[in-house]
C-alpha cells in the first residue's frame, strides 16, 4: 500500500508495460515490510530533460531503473557516472542523493555474470561469443573482460557497433583478444544472444542453423530476451546438450546489484 511516507523507486522507458521489475521489487518490499514501492513510467521521448529535472527535485524518489530507449540519453544528463557507465556511455540505474545529485551506473553486466556463475560458468580464461554489440551486449562484454575472459568475439548486423565496442575493450582491457570472425561455435565456452532477435512474435535465430549445429554440448548458451522465457535460440542449444541461461534469469540476478546501488541492501531475489 502506498501512503504519504512511502519512498518511491521508478522504472522509466517506453514502452513500459512489458517490464517485470515493479513486480519483483514490490513483492520484495511487501515481504520485508519495507515502506517503499516501484512505479513504472512510460516517458515521452521529448521530455527526457524535464524528467531529469523532476528527478532532481523529487525528494521521496530514491532512484530510477532505466530501460530502452533511454539508457544513453540519461547517461548524458546525470551528474556523475561510474567508470564503466562512463566508458559504455550508458546507464540502467540512477540514484538520487539527498541534495538532488543524480548518479548513474550500468549493472546489466553484473546481472549476466551472477546468473552465468550460478550455471557454473567460470569467466576467467573464457572464450566468448557475444551476438549484438548494443547497450546490453556492450555491458556483458565489459563484464566478461572485467572478470578475466581471454577472448571476446563480437558480431552485430551493424558493423560500426562491433568496431566501436572492440576499440573500447582494446583501450580498457588490452590483454583481451577481440575479433569478429568465426565460422564455427566449437571454440567458445559461452555463446550469448544480446540482440532482440527471438522476442515474442519473431521466432528467428540470431545465427544460421548450420552454425548452431557446431555448438559443443556442455557450453553455456545465454539469451537476454525475456519474452518468451525460452527462446528458439535456447531451445536449439538445449537440444544440442548445452546449458542454457534465460533473459529472465539475468534480470532477476541483478536485483541485488540494483538494491545495493540504491543503498537498499540487503535486497535479494
Ligand atoms: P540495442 O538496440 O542497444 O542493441 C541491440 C543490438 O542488436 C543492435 O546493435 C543491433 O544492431 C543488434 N542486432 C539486431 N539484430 C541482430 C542480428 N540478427 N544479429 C546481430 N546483431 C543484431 O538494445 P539493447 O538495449 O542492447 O537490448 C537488446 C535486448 O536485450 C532487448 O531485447 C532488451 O529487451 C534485452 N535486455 C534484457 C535484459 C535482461 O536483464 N535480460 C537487460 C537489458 C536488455
Amino acid at each position: 500500500m502506498i501512503s504519504g511516507t512511502t519512498e518511491l523507486l521508478a522504472i522509466v522507458g517506453s514502452p513500459i508495460a512489458q517490464v517485470k521489475s515493479p513486480h519483483n521489487f514490490n513483492v520484495w518490499f511487501e515481504r520485508h515490510g519495507k515502506d517503499a514501492s516501484m512505479i513504472p513510467i512510460d516517458l515521452d521521448s521529448g521530455s527526457v530533460d524535464q524528467f531529469i529535472e523532476a528527478m532532481r527535485a523529487w525528494r521521496n524518489l530514491r532512484g530510477c531503473v532505466v530501460t530502452v530507449p533511454y539508457k544513453q540519453d540519461m547517461a548524458r544528463r546525470v551528474d556523475q557516472l561510474s567508470d564503466r557507465a562512463k566508458a559504455l556511455g550508458c546507464v540502467n540505474v540512477i540514484r538520487r542523493e539527498a541534495d538532488g545529485t543524480l548518479i548513474g551506473d550500468m549493472v546489466d553486466g553484473d546481472g549476466f555474470m551472477n546468473a552465468a556463475r550460478a550455471h557454473g560458468f567460470e569467466p576467467k580464461g573464457a572464450r566468448a561469443l557475444v551476438i549484438g554489440a548494443g547497450g546490453v551486449g556492450s555491458a556483458i562484454a565489459w563484464s566478461l573482460c572485467e572478470h578475466g575472459a581471454t577472448s571476446i568475439t563480437l558480431t552485430d548486423l551493424d558493423a560500426s557497433r562491433t568496431q566501436r565496442l572492440r576499440a573500447l575493450l582494446a583501450t580498457h582491457y588490452p590483454g583481451v583478444v577481440t575479433g569478429s570472425d568465426f565460422a564455427s561455435l566449437a571454440s567458445f565456452d559461452l555463446v550469448v544472444n544480446a540482440s532482440p532477435v527471438g522476442m515474442s512474435g519473431h521466432e528467428m535465430l540470431p545465427l544460421p542453423p548450420e552454425q548452431m549445429a557446431t555448438l559443443n554440448a556442455g557450453v553455456l548458451v545465454a539469451d537476454v530476451v525475456t519474452s518468451p522465457d525460452v527462446t528458439r535460440f535456447l531451445e536449439v542449444a538445449r537440444e544440442a546438450g548445452c546449458r542454457i541461461q534465460t533473459g529472465a534469469e539475468m534480470a532477476l540476478a541483478q536485483f541485488g546489484n540494483l538494491g545495493a546501488f540504491m543503498k537498499m541492501t540487503p535486497l535479494e531475489a
